[in-house]
């Protein structure tokens, strides 16, 4: 198995643990793009949303309740960002679906 993120949910390469539960694990970015940096990943390996099934549903709903939960036990009264990359085009650098939580600053939009 070569997928970094799977060697990070299963604990063999080391990570900050944010939050975890059966179905997904969630780290602290090792390159923050804001204070607050939170990767949110399945506990499957799924390569992208753009693979993501309709079966893959309930999993992608619990990505996202999750990261608004971690959201809110971080405290960020002023809002966040959740964004998933897929993709080149998407900026995607991991092959594996995760979704990042960003907080802590003003971020601008459009995205480059
Ligand atoms: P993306 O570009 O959407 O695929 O996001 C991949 C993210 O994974 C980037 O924000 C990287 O900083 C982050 N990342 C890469 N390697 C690690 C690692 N070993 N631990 C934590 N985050 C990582
Ligand atoms: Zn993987």
């Amino acid at each position: 198995m070569s997928c970094l993120f799977c060697k990070i949910v299963e604990g063999s390469i080391p990570s900050t643990a944010v939050y975890q539960d059966e179905l997904c694990y969630a780290f602290a970015d090792i390159h923050p793009a804001a204070p607050v940096h939170v990767l949110v990943a399945p506990r499957e390996h799924i390569a992208s949303l753009a693979e993501a099934t309709e079966g893959d549903c309930p999993l992608l709903g619990h990505l996202l309740g999750v990261a608004s939960e971690i959201a809110r036990n971080k405290g960020l009264p002023k809002g966040y960002r959740v964004v998933v990359n897929a993709g080149p085009d998407g900026g995607q650098t991991v092959d594996h679906l995760h979704v990042h939580l960003l907080g802590g600053r003003p971020l601008s939009w459009p995205p480059g």
